[in-house]
Order: structure tokens, then sequence, then C-alpha cells
């Protein structure tokens, strides 16, 4: 499997394993001090071959995100830095620049509107998605996508004919969410819009113990692998990209080995956690505005 995706429109490279500052970093205040511990784990994770950095306003790790590519040696046409806007959706352009400014960056790689479930009396969707337009249009962003979106949102976002289609769609995606993701998904293949998972490893972390577990566990012993590698090719077999995360060295880098074209998981494989993961509904994030629970 190539180590990048380009998409179709917008001739953008996208590496495939994504490097998440939300979740574990989560501050959620960007006027809080550098995070050290931040700074050196982007260090190590681009030092291990990781270039693809995910950002949001609402993290507060802009500034350890800024600190971490200031003090390091890759150029800046050689990261990918993804950022998204929720809490200043109604200045989406005014929110893109503060980004920028707080991670010291004059563009982001893919901006993305974080949830479509903001406020729609302080501003639509179609006025929405013209300043995310408009920001393409600047050179202040070279890809613009959402996330979170479901079947119903991305309809509403294409009768409105914009002039430029979301990119990707960054969508939680592990087994447990699978069955109810089936259709976003089918609809973002038949669209050309990219899929882009967060917690890949979701069944693992937040739900261990559960029906999924026994035959993943199966499966890294067939292959020799770990369970989240088993997980993350899993994954990158229904979607395009993984966000992931870690504090771990060894753990960033068995990440990145599942890129390995001599580890493949067979239908048979995908099968039985497709069939496992049916079992159970767990979604972790965003699980109210979704679920309606
Ligand atoms: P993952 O499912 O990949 O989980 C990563 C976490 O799992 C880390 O905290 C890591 O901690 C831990 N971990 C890794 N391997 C193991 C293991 N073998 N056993 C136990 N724990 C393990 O992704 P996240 O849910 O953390 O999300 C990743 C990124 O996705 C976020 O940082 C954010 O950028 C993005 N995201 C986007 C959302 C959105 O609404 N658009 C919502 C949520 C996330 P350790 O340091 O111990 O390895």
């Amino acid at each position: 499997m190539s180590h990048t995706l380009t998409l179709s429109s917008l001739k953008t490279a996208i590496p495939r394993i994504g490097y998440g500052t939300g979740t574990k970093w989560y501050s959620g205040d960007n006027s809080k001090p550098i995070d050290k511990n931040l700074v050196q784990a982007i260090h190590v994770a681009l030092s291990v071959g990781y270039r693809h950095l995910d950002a949001a306003e609402m993290y507060g790790t802009d500034t350890s995100i800024g600190e971490a590519i200031r003090t390091q040696s890759i150029p800046r046409n050689k990261l990918f830095i993804t950022s998204k806007v929720y809490r200043n959706i109604e200045n989406i352009e005014q929110a893109c620049l503060d980004s920028l400014s707080r991670l010291d960056i004059d563009y982001l790689d893919l901006w993305l509107i974080h949830s479509p479930y903001f406020d729609r009396n302080k501003i639509s969707l179609e006025q929405a998605w013209k300043q995310m337009e408009k920001l393409f249009e600047n050179g202040k962003v070279k890809a613009i996508g959402v996330s979170n979106f479901q079947k119903n949102h991305l309809e509403e976002l294409l009768a409105l004919k914009p002039k430029i289609k979301p990119a990707v769609n960054q969508i939680e995606l592990h087994p447990y969410v699978y069955e109810a993701s089936r259709e976003v998904i089918e609809y973002c293949k038949s669209n050309e819009i990219a899929i882009e998972s967060y917690s890949p490893l979701g069944s693992l972390i937040y739900k261990p113990g559960g029906p999924v577990d026994e035959v993943v566990e199966k499966l890294a012993k067939k292959y020799n692998r770990s369970p989240a590698q088993i997980l993350l090719k899993w994954n990158l077999k229904k979607g395009d990209i993984a966000v992931t995360t870690s504090s771990k060295q060894e753990r960033l880098e068995d990440f990145l080995n599942v890129l390995d074209e001599n580890f493949q998981l067979n239908n048979e494989d995908i099968k039985a956690i497709d069939d496992a993961g049916a079992k159970l509904h767990f979604r972790q994030y965003w699980t109210k505005e979704i679920d309606g629970n």
C-alpha cells in the first residue's frame, strides 16, 4: 500500500497514517503554555517517519505543534498539517488565520469543518462552506473537507453544488462503529470523498473485552503482528487514511509498519472482524450528536 494517498481533485498527497494531537493531548485551551511532552512526542513521531499532523482549533495544542515544527529540520513542504474549525464557525476565515498564527505556519494542507452539529442559527452550512472555499482560493489552505459528517450532511452540502467539493470526511472508524458508518462510507466512496478515520484502535482502547478482541488476537497470532496493526490494516481496507496517536516510540513504529506490502489481511479475516464488530455498537466521540443518546 502506498504511503500516501493522492486526492483526485486536488493532487495533494496525504500520508496514510497521521499523528493526532487531540484525545490524549487535548487541553481545550489555546492560551495554555506549550506542552513539552507533546513537543517531544511530535519530534519522536517525525523521527520515525510520520509527516502528517492532525490538529484542531478545539484541542488547544497548536502552540505546542508550532514549537515542535520550529525546532526540527524537516522542511514545511514535506509535512502535511490538518486543522479544523468549530468554536469560531461564524468566522471561519479568522479562525483559520488564528490557527495559522498559533501553529506559526503560513498555510494548512487540509482544513476541516470539525462537525456538522454547529448552531445553524449562527451560520448556515452554505455560508460556512463559502468561507472554506475562499480560504482555499486564497491559498491559505491546500484542501478543504469535513469531519463527523453523516450521509445526510454530505447530501445537504453537495446539493448546494459547491465550487469545491470536500476532499475528505474525517470520521470515527473502528469495528464497533463500522456497521453504523457503512452508509456514509459508501456515500463518500461514490462521491470521491476520502475517508480519514480517527480512533482506529477504538475497540482495543475504548471498549476492551468486547467481541472484536478475540478475533483480533487470533489474527495477530496468525500473522505475527500486534493487535493494533491488525486493527490499522483493517481500517485502511475500509477507509483511506487513519489518524492515530501514541506517546511511545515502539508503538509509533509498529503503526507505520502496517504499510508494509508483505502484510495483508484476506477477505475472510476482514469479514471475521466485521462480524465481531457488528455484535456491538459503540462510539466514543460525538455520540449524542450522531446517535442521539
Ligand atoms: P487511537 O484509536 O489510535 O488511539 C490512540 C491511543 O491509544 C493513544 O492514547 C495510545 O496511548 C493508545 N494506545 C495505542 N496502542 C495501545 C495499546 N496497544 N494498548 C493500549 N493503548 C494503546 O486514536 P485516538 O482516539 O486517540 O484519536 C487519534 C486522533 O484522531 C486524535 O488525537 C485526533 O487528532 C483525532 N480525532 C478526531 C476527532 C474528530 O472529531 N475529528 C475525534 C477524536 C480524535 P499510548 O500513548 O499509551 O500509546
